[in-house]
């Protein structure tokens, strides 16, 4: 998993917001435009395969405006990705997951909290 599913996960988000939000068979103009600009983010993310999933990386790439754009996609799409593409959906939410709990300071951190926690 990595770019490749990235992209899959993101024509696959913007396809069905495009569809129930636009009434579009296929990707209106504005949704084609979006798709493009964050597939060329994702192309050019510096992680490569390591990519984090957006939400949790840390460089935030996208210029304000296209950021809303994508983040009203997600925000839409994400929760309805479990019905419609019921693997990418928790592949997406999985590697969230593992994005969150990488960072590497907060887990660390984390870790010292709960071992302290736990011996007093
Ligand atoms: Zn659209």
């Amino acid at each position: 998993m990595g770019r490749q599913q990235e992209r899959r996960t993101l024509r696959a988000m913007i396809r069905l917001y495009c569809k129930q939000q636009h009434q579009s068979v296929s990707l209106c103009e504005a949704c084609l435009e979006l798709l493009t600009y964050a597939e060329a983010r994702v192309a050019h993310c510096p992680f490569g395969d390591e990519k984090p999933v957006c939400r949790s990386c840390e460089i935030h790439c996208y210029t304000p405006k296209m950021r809303e754009r994508i983040t009203a996609v997600m925000r839409y799409a994400g929760p309805r990705m479990m019905a419609h593409h019921p693997i990418l959906g928790v592949l997406h939410l999985l590697k969230a997951r593992r994005g969150r709990r990488g960072t590497l300071r907060a887990s660390a951190e984390g870790v010292g909290r709960d071992k302290r926690g736990e011996s007093s």
